[in-house]
C-alpha cells in the first residue's frame, strides 16, 4: 500500500530526529499534505499507527494540515481551487489545469518528550 510506505518514511525521519535530540518518545507530528499529493489521510493515519509500533513514534498524534491547490480554467481563464486532478471549472465546466500548490507532503514539526 502506498500510504504504508509514506508512513514508514515519516516514522524513519521522525525517529532519527528524536534520537538526535535524545528523546525517547514523539508526542505529535505535524504534517502538511496537499490535496494533489495522492495521499488519503485516513489511510495514512491508519498505516501510521500500525507502522509506529515499537518505534519512538508509537502513540504519537498526527496533525494533518491540508494545503490548497490552484488551477486555471482552460476555457474561461478563471482561477479556482482544485481538490483533485480533473476537476472542472465551477463557472463553465471547463478543464482546470493545475497551476500551483497542493502536491506537498512534508513534516512541518514534531514535538518530543525530553
Ligand atoms: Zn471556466
Amino acid at each position: 500500500m502506498h500510504e504504508m510506505s509514506i508512513a514508514m518514511s515519516i516514522i524513519e525521519q521522525v525517529s532519527a530526529t528524536a534520537r538526535a535530540e535524545g528523546a525517547r518518545k514523539v508526542n505529535t507530528i505535524e504534517l502538511m499534505i496537499g490535496p494533489l499529493a495522492g495521499v488519503m489521510t485516513e489511510a495514512l493515519t491508519f498505516c501510521f499507527e500500525a507502522a509506529a509500533k515499537d518505534t519512538p513514534a508509537e502513540g504519537a498524534i498526527l496533525e494533518i494540515h491540508t494545503t490548497q491547490a490552484t488551477g486555471c480554467c482552460l476555457s474561461c481563464g478563471q482561477e479556482n481551487e482544485i481538490k483533485a486532478f480533473g476537476d472542472q471549472c465551477p463557472s463553465c465546466n471547463g478543464f482546470l489545469a493545475h497551476t500551483r500548490g497542493g502536491d506537498e507532503l512534508r513534516i512541518m514539526a514534531i514535538t518530543v518528550d525530553e
